[in-house]
């Protein structure tokens, strides 16, 4: 049964910083779901002696290597004879692939894509390997299972490594290991990472199984809750009691929604079931808050759309912010950001009315409104309300403007969660 496993990438490209390594990322998140622990990351260019010595290394240590990269037809593909030079074995044509590789240039066309001999280097695998088919690409996966190790190998294109770990692959897996993990998100607001670590600790330290572990998202805090099972249904029955200790804590009342995905998807949800809509009028956030919101599909149900009041004119004009405010207090001020939410709600006639005006640097700040000065203004029947987020100024730009509009969605679905605890009074 595999227990550990490490990840080896081939790739220059990937050594260089031309090409994320997200293949790693996606096959690490799948082992994790079986239950393997992976220990090891590894990246090496298109040089067999480095190969080499990185796979021996790999597994000297692990029951399973999952390789990404090299499998292609030119002569830096050199994944496949490696591992075949390690286990000490030859190589064969297998016949499935190569028929599947004729086939995938004949549907191609004349003209438009030719096979070469290269290209039937691909159906080549080790002896006794077993061939993945690969729906998206000529290179199949691979599986190599000798001396009590494995080692698949997986074409480098992630739109071919995907669905192959996601299909073939998991199936592998849930075949080769004795347990799995089931995960569940619980999403909160308005309790923080640490007073939500100090709500849960008992719990936190007394159980191995399910874990519950806290992390900070935009503008929200996460609880994971992951057991370790034997199979789906005993892991859904772990997870499911531990979640119920949750919610009948202290911490239950802020929970939102489990597993919502994201902030703007809950938020949206929210909206839909509460039968109410939004506008936002942004300034420092440039339309950030629209753009997230616009991704979610069907959010023109909720979503009248956006005001990007960047210069004071824009405010006065567009969303109503009187010139004796911006002159009184400045554009970024409490009053500001509620008059911009207020404005933004009447011009589109929506229930709810998100905004944001600050100062996300790099220059701009003062002594008395730093970089980091951003307020977050919402309008709705319970009224408005502003909060100055004084993030650090130490931030980037963008960090401070995503932060930004994390903390709109969330404070937005904050008074969607109000108006409807109110309705319900
Ligand atoms: P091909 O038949 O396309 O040559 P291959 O299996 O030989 O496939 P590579 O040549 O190593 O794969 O990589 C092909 C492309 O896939 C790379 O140029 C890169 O864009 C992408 N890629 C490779 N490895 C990774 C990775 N670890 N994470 C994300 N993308 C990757």
């Amino acid at each position: 049964m595999i227990k550990t496993a490490e990840i080896l990438c081939v790739g220059t490209e990937l050594l260089l910083g031309e090409v994320v390594n997200t293949n790693a990322s996606h096959i690490s998140k799948k082992l994790a779901d079986y239950g393997v622990s992976v220990y090891h990351h590894t990246v090496v260019g298109d040089n067999p002696q480095r190969l080499s010595e990185a796979l021996e290394l790999a597994l000297s240590r692990s029951d399973l290597v999952v390789m990404s990269g090299g499998l292609g037809p030119t002569y830096d593909d050199l994944t496949k004879e490696t591992v075949a030079a390690y286990f000490g074995l030859g190589m064969h044509t297998d016949k499935p692939t190569e028929e599947a590789i004729k086939k995938f240039f004949a549907s191609r066309g004349k003209g438009l894509c030719t096979m070469t001999k290269n290209n039937l280097k691909q159906a080549e695998i080790p002896d006794g390997a077993i061939a993945v088919p690969n729906p998206n690409g000529t290179a199949p996966g691979i599986i190599v299972e000798k001396d009590g190790k494995t080692v698949i190998m997986l074409p480098g294109p992630p739109r071919e490594l995907c669905p192959l770990v996601d299909g073939a692959i998991s199936d592998y897996l849930r075949k080769n290991t004795e347990s799995l993990l089931v995960s569940h998100n619980l999403h909160i607001i308005g309790m923080g990472e640490s007073a939500v670590e100090d709500a849960l600790k008992e719990l936190m330290t007394s159980s191995e199984n399910p874990t519950v572990a806290p992390y900070a998202g935009d503008g929200e805090t996460r609880l994971r809750v992951t057991a370790k099972a034997a199979s789906p249904e005993e892991g859904e029955k772990l997870c499911g009691e531990m979640i119920e200790k949750i919610m009948s804590s202290t911490v239950g009342r802020f929970v939102y929604g489990i597993d919502v995905g994201s902030t703007e998807k809950a938020l949206i949800n929210a909206l839909k079931e509460a039968g109410l809509t939004v506008s936002t009028a942004e300034s420092c956030t440039g339309g950030l808050i629209a753009k997230k919101i616009t991704d979610v599909s069907g959010a023109s149900e909720v979503y009248m759309g956006s005001c990007v009041t960047y210069a004071n004119e824009a405010k006065v004009k567009l969303v109503g912010v009187s010139e004796e405010t911006l002159k009184k207090y400045g554009a970024v001020s409490e009053q500001t950001a509620k008059e911009m939410a207020k404005g933004v709600r009447e011009a589109l006639g929506t229930d709810i009315g998100i905004s944001t005006t600050g100062i996300a640097g790099p220059d701009g700040g003062t002594p008395e409104k730093p970089v980091g000065t951003i307020y977050v203004g919402i309008s709705s029947r319970l009224g408005e309300r502003a909060v100055n987020l004084r993030l650090s100024s130490m931030r980037s730009r963008d960090f401070l403007r995503t932060c930004t509009a994390g903390n709109a969605l969330s404070m937005a679905l904050d008074e969607v969660l109000k108006i409807k605890n109110e309705a319900k009074l």
